[in-house]
C-alpha cells in the first residue's frame, strides 16, 4: 500500500513528498527543499529506508536539503532533469542545482521503478526549462508547473507561459481523476482543475 506525506519546509513552504510503500517499508524523497535533518528524522521515526530522491525541477527551494540527506543516506540515487543542474557552474546558482554524487538524468518517457510500482517522467517545461512531472500510479508530483488553482510562475530564467499552458493542458488530459501533489500549497486533482483553474481553463481553449 501506498501512502503520501506531505511535509512544507523552508523559508517558503515548499511541499516535501515521501512516497511511502508501507509493505517494503521504503520511501522516495520528492523534492526535499530545505530542512534535511527534519525530513530525515521523520523517515527514520517512521521505520522507513529511502531509495531514491526525485526532483521536480532545480530551484533552490526545491533542492536545498539535497546535500543534507545525502549526508544522512549516502548513495541514494538523485533524479533530476540534465537542463536543471548546474553543469560546470554554468546555470544560475539559485535556479539550478549543483551536480551530487548519485545524481542520474531524466528526461521525457523515463520509467523509474519504485519497488514494484514504475515511475513515468513527464517532462512538462514553462516554469523552467526542465520542469518534470512524476506519475506514480494516479498521482502526479508536478512542482510548480500546476497548483490548485494557479500555475508556476514563468518570468524567471527559462520560463515561458505558452510552454506551460501546453503543459497544463497535457497534465489534465491525462485523465479526471487524478491526484495532483503540487510543489506549494495544498493537493488537489486534475478533475477540480480542468473545472475551475482560469490558466488550465486558458490551456484547454
Ligand atoms: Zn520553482
Amino acid at each position: 500500500m501506498l501512502q503520501i506525506r506531505r511535509m512544507p519546509v523552508g523559508q517558503i513552504g515548499t511541499n516535501c513528498y515521501l512516497l511511502e510503500d508501507l509493505e517494503a517499508k521504503t520511501c522516495a524523497v520528492i523534492d526535499p527543499g530545505d530542512q534535511a535533518d527534519d525530513i530525515a528524522r521523520e523517515i527514520d521515526k517512521s521505520g522507513l529506508r529511502p531509495t531514491m530522491i526525485l526532483i521536480t525541477h532545480g530551484h533552490f527551494d526545491h533542492v536545498l536539503g539535497v546535500p543534507g540527506l545525502l549526508k544522512h543516506y549516502p548513495g541514494l540515487p538523485v533524479y533530476i532533469h540534465e537542463k536543471e543542474v548546474n553543469w560546470n557552474k554554468a546555470g544560475d546558482q539559485y535556479m539550478t542545482m549543483n551536480p551530487v554524487e548519485g545524481i542520474h538524468t531524466v528526461k521525457e518517457g523515463d520509467v523509474i521503478d519504485f519497488g514494484d510500482l514504475p515511475i513515468q517522467v513527464l517532462h512538462t517545461p514553462g516554469h523552467s526549462r526542465g520542469s518534470v512531472t512524476y506519475r506514480a500510479g494516479d498521482v502526479l508530483f508536478c512542482g510548480d508547473t500546476l497548483f490548485a488553482g494557479s500555475c508556476g510562475r514563468t518570468d524567471f530564467v527559462g520560463g515561458s507561459y505558452p510552454t506551460i499552458l501546453k503543459s497544463l493542458k497535457r497534465l489534465v488530459e491525462l485523465g479526471d481523476d487524478l491526484r495532483v501533489c503540487p510543489g506549494h500549497e495544498g493537493v488537489t486533482t486534475t478533475g477540480t482543475e480542468k473545472e475551475r483553474n482560469p490558466f488550465v481553463l486558458q490551456a484547454l481553449q
